[in-house]
């Protein structure tokens, strides 16, 4: 049998675990799993259901299985994610396999357990999308493979509305961390910012009260634009804070 996870985890902290990627994902690959419903795992999927997944895939002969399964309670990990998976025939080598728990051709994805699957996944795809630099964009349906038969995921899960939303999540409030020079390593002060599209934005007249500085400029703009080559940046990103460090 090949190796899972097989348990719930915090996304943040499972991606902080990989030491050593045998691949190189490109894309994420969404799946729903049909059967089970969501009506056959009214309160989710448990430990004992992972093995018997396990079991199932290695029956097939498979060598791997998605990386993770989300429910209504939270996100599994499954196919170690250090290693390619096995989901969707023309992907496996490139991309990061999703299953959410239901049969969206029938159940609704806008409400109830539904809408909290979706809300999860919106969530994973968004820790995965940051991690490893994936435009939401890029994603996939698995129907959209060319050498699958499947309506998967079902009718209910759009597409167009599923990448709004993970963009939205990844639109988040970051802290701007400002350090001048000589003033040791305390910082001169700190303000919220909006992390957009790989680019880190700040409230300009917020920032240059802390850094005396004047850009010329008005409202929300990039933090570069604000404080020009003055300034050292180093982004983390798991925390969503942006340190600026006066030369
Ligand atoms: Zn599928």
């Amino acid at each position: 049998m090949f190796r899972i996870v097989g348990r719930k985890v915090n996304i943040k902290d499972y991606l902080r675990t990989i030491v050593d990627m045998k691949w190189n994902p490109q894309f994420i690959t969404l799946h729903n799993t049909a059967a089970p419903s969501l009506a056959q795992r009214p309160n989710g999927f448990t430990e004992q259901h992972m093995r018997n997944l396990q079991g199932y895939y290695s029956g097939k002969g498979w060598p791997g299985g998605p990386h993770f399964f989300v429910d209504q309670n939270g996100i599994w990990a499954f196919n170690p994610i250090e290693l390619p998976g096995v989901h969707s025939p023309s992907w496996n080598k490139k991309a990061i396999g999703v299953e959410m728990l239901g049969d969206y051709s029938y159940e609704s994805f806008n409400s109830g357990d539904g809408a909290k699957v979706r809300d999860n996944t919106v969530l994973l795809i968004a820790e995965l999308s940051k991690h490893f630099s994936f435009d939401p964009k890029t994603m996939k349906l698995h129907k959209e493979d060319k050498k699958t038969t499947h309506d998967c995921p079902g009718k209910n899960v759009s597409k167009d509305e599923f990448i709004k939303l993970v963009e939205k999540e990844l639109n988040q409030e970051t802290k701007i961390v400002i350090y001048r020079k000589g003033e040791g390593h305390d910082p001169a002060g700190i303000t919220s910012g909006l992390y957009k599209d790989g680019v880190n934005y700040g409230m300009v007249k917020n920032v240059e009260a802390i850094t005396g500085t004047s850009c010329g400029k008005t409202g929300l703009q990039p933090i570069r634009v604000i404080l020009g080559n003055k300034y050292t940046y180093s982004w983390d990103a798991p925390n969503m804070k942006l340190y600026c460090v006066e030369k």
